[in-house]
C-alpha cells in the first residue's frame, strides 16, 4: 500500500541525489541517467548555474502572483521573444498547461473553430491537452472530452484544414510516440494550409524544444515558422515552468482576464530557466548536442536486437525486436542505466544535453551487455 495515488507504475528505485548525468540511490549506488526526468534536466542534475540561480532567487523573492511582474519572468520573456518568432509570452507551470493556453488562444481567435491534431501525438493529461491527444487508452476512460479536435494522419493534415479550422497543433518531433520526427513536407503543408484559411499553426515543443534536437527550437531545422509554440520540460532545467510563445497572427487575442495561473512565471522557476538558456542558447553548445546525438545514434545502431533508430540531436529512440518495457526495467536494475520504453518495442534515450562522449560510450556498453 502506498500513500501515492496509483497513476504511475513506478520503478522500485528511489533516488536521493544527482550531479550531471549521475543519479544516486539511498544505498549509494550510482546510475547513469539517460532520461533526464523525461527531457527535463537539460543541464543534468544540480548544474551549478541552475542551483545558484534558484538559491539566490529563493533567498530574495519566491512568489508575488501575476498581479505583479517580476524581474526573472520579464527577462525570460524578453529573451524568448528575442530568440524566436514570438511577440510575447504567456507563462504556465507545465507542458499540459502551456497547451491549454494555446488551445484557449486559438479558440478565441476563431470562435468554435476546430483544432487539427495528428495520430500518435501527445500533448498532456489535462482535459484540453488530453482531447488533443488522440490515443484511445488515454482518452476513453475520461469521456466526454472537449469537442472540436480532429485527428488525422500526418499526410492528411493539409486536406483536413478548412475555413472552420482554428489551428493545427503538432509536435515537430513526436516524443511520447517514440521519437517520430514529422516529415518536413507535413510541416510545410500545414503552414500553407493554415495560411490559406487564416488558421494558426501551433508547435508543441514541450519535449523537442530548448536545444534537445541540436537547435534551440526543433522547427528551426524544418524552416517552418509557427504562429505559436509551447515549451516546458527542459525550459526550467528541473524547475516547473511552461510557456506559450505567441506570434504576430495571434498577438492581441488574449486580453486581461482571459487566462491565468497563480504560480506561473514565478521568479524562482524563471530564474532557473534564464540559467538554462544562458548555457543552451549558444551555437557551440547546440552543435555539441547534435554531434553527441549522432554518436549515440550510431552506437545504438551497432547493438544486437536493435531494429531501427530514430533521432534528432539527443532525442533518440531505438526499436528493439521485443520486450522494451522489460529491457528498460533491466537496464535500471541490472545495468544502472536510466532509460524508458515508449511502447512494447521502443526504448527512448533523452540524456542531459551536457552528457559527455565518455558517458555515451559507457551507456552503449551497458546496453550492449543488456542486449547480448
Ligand atoms: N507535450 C509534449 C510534446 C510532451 O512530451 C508532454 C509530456 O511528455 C506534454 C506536452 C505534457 O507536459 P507536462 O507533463 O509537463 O504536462
Amino acid at each position: 500500500m502506498s500513500a501515492l495515488a496509483p497513476t504511475y507504475a513506478r520503478f522500485p528505485v528511489e533516488f536521493v541525489s544527482g550531479s550531471g548525468t549521475v543519479l544516486r540511490d539511498a544505498s549509494g549506488d550510482e546510475y547513469l541517467d539517460f532520461l533526464s526526468g523525461i527531457a527535463v534536466c537539460a543541464l543534468g542534475h544540480c548544474h551549478p548555474a541552475v542551483v545558484r540561480a534558484v538559491q539566490e532567487q529563493a533567498g530574495k523573492l519566491m512568489h508575488v502572483s501575476n498581479l505583479f511582474t517580476n524581474a526573472p519572468m520579464l527577462r525570460l520573456a524578453e529573451r524568448l521573444v528575442e530568440r524566436s518568432f514570438a511577440r510575447n509570452v504567456y507563462f504556465a507551470n507545465s507542458g499540459a498547461e502551456a497547451n491549454e493556453a494555446a488551445i484557449k488562444l486559438v479558440r478565441k481567435a476563431r470562435p468554435r473553430g476546430d483544432i487539427v491534431v495528428v495520430h500518435g501525438a501527445f500533448h498532456g493529461r489535462t482535459y484540453g491537452a488530453l482531447s488533443a491527444t488522440p490515443q484511445e487508452s488515454k482518452q476513453a476512460p475520461f469521456a466526454p472530452l472537449v469537442p472540436g479536435f480532429h485527428a488525422v494522419a500526418p499526410s492528411e493534415v493539409a486536406s483536413a484544414v478548412d475555413e472552420r479550422t482554428a489551428a493545427v497543433l503538432l509536435e515537430p518531433v513526436q516524443g511520447e510516440s517514440g521519437v517520430h520526427p514529422l516529415p518536413p513536407d507535413v510541416l510545410r503543408a500545414a503552414r500553407d494550409a493554415c495560411d490559406r484559411v487564416g488558421a494558426a499553426l501551433v508547435f508543441d515543443e514541450v519535449q523537442c524544444g530548448m536545444g534537445r534536437t541540436g537547435s534551440l527550437w526543433a522547427h528551426e531545422q524544418y524552416g517552418v515558422v509557427p504562429d505559436a509554440m509551447t515549451l516546458a520540460k527542459g525550459l526550467g532545467g528541473g524547475m516547473p515552468i511552461g510557456a506559450l510563445l505567441i506570434g504576430e497572427r495571434l498577438d492581441g487575442v488574449f486580453a486581461p482576464g482571459d487566462h491565468g495561473s497563480t504560480f506561473a512565471g514565478g521568479p524562482v522557476a524563471a530564474a532557473a530557466a534564464n540559467a538554462v538558456l544562458d548555457v543552451v542558447d549558444d551555437p557551440a553548445f547546440l552543435s555539441g548536442v547534435h554531434e553527441r546525438g549522432e554518436r549515440l545514434a550510431e552506437g545504438l545502431r551497432e547493438l544486437p536486437r536493435v531494429t531501427a533508430i530514430r533521432s534528432r540531436g539527443l532525442m533518440v529512440a531505438a526499436d528493439v525486436d521485443a520486450g522494451a518495457p522489460d529491457l528498460a526495467r533491466r537496464a535500471l536494475l541490472e545495468q544502472r542505466l536510466v532509460i524508458n520504453a515508449t511502447g512494447p518495442a521502443t526504448l527512448r534515450l533523452l540524456p542531459p544535453l551536457t552528457v559527455s562522449e565518455a558517458e555515451i560510450d559507457d551507456a552503449l556498453g551497458r546496453l550492449a551487455a543488456l542486449l547480448a
